[in-house]
């Protein structure tokens, strides 16, 4: 399995990344976590939007799929989509969240994407066993696990505190993880982690290691590693166009 970064930035575009989007690899089958704001372009240094085999969306939240608008665009017009129709996994309501994104109108994008919504629970997509379970957010959102090849990785979307995201998380290959909070007094509950409480997540899981996500651009990201590695040593920061072997 391999995990390509195309945005990384938490909450918004920022000016090293684009906002989430995650190609994970295995067996020539491309599956996208998330397609936030900028993606898109980023998207296209990696990979021909051709060759994406489905999209998982966690959740609703505008960095983490609003670039699924220029993918529309570039299905009906490039001349260069297959014609063939892309599954696309979210929480209940997408379809219609996303045909407004592309168009004031709404107008059904299903030459686009055939859209299934998503709960707990788990299925296949392509060679991967995905789980998903509940995560603590505003929104509905859906962390997922994909097995695949004996090897895991598992994705939190965002999420604060949370004991499913850990169950979720035991003993998985690589936790990628949010730390969207810098560690300051009154945060708001069930929104997102620390850089301290992603190293804790990965530390009870029992990860082998951890990559730290979602920072926003107007975060220390350093900081966020720093609390993160004081609690999990095997952590680093997700990197832009990085890529892993999990
Ligand atoms: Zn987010
Ligand atoms: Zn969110």
């Amino acid at each position: 399995m391999r995990l390509t970064v195309v945005g990384c930035s938490g909450s918004a575009p920022g000016p090293a990344s684009p906002a989430s989007c995650y190609l994970v690899e295995h067996e020539e089958f491309a599956l996208l976590l998330d397609l936030g704001n900028g993606a898109f372009g980023a998207l296209q240094a990696v990979l021909d939007p051709a060759m994406v085999d489905a999209v998982y969306l966690s959740h609703l939240h505008a960095d983490h799929c609003l670039d699924v608008a220029p993918f529309v665009v570039w299905h009906r017009y490039s001349g260069r989509s297959d014609g063939r129709t892309v599954p696309l996994y979210a929480p209940v309501g997408a379809d219609r969240r996303l045909a407004t994104a592309y168009d004031p109108d709404g107008g059904p994008i299903d030459d686009v994407f055939g859209v299934t919504a998503i709960g707990a629970g788990s299925w296949a997509i392509g060679p991967f066993e995905v789980t998903t379970v509940r995560t603590a957010h505003p929104v509905e959102c859906y962390a997922v696990r994909l097995d695949a090849g004996g090897r895991s990785l598992v994705y939190t979307g965002d999420t604060g505190p949370s004991a499913d995201v850990v169950e979720l998380a035991r003993g998985a290959d690589v936790l990628l993880a949010e730390a969207a909070h810098p560690d300051v007094p009154g945060l708001p509950d069930g929104l997102h982690l620390t850089g301290r409480q992603a190293g804790e997540h990965a530390a009870a899981a029992g990860v082998g290691r951890l990559l730290v996500t979602h920072v926003p651009a107007w975060v220390d990201a350093d900081a966020q590693l720093a609390a993160a590695r004081a609690v999990f040593p095997a952590s680093e920061l997700a990197r832009h166009a990085g890529v892993y072997d999990i």
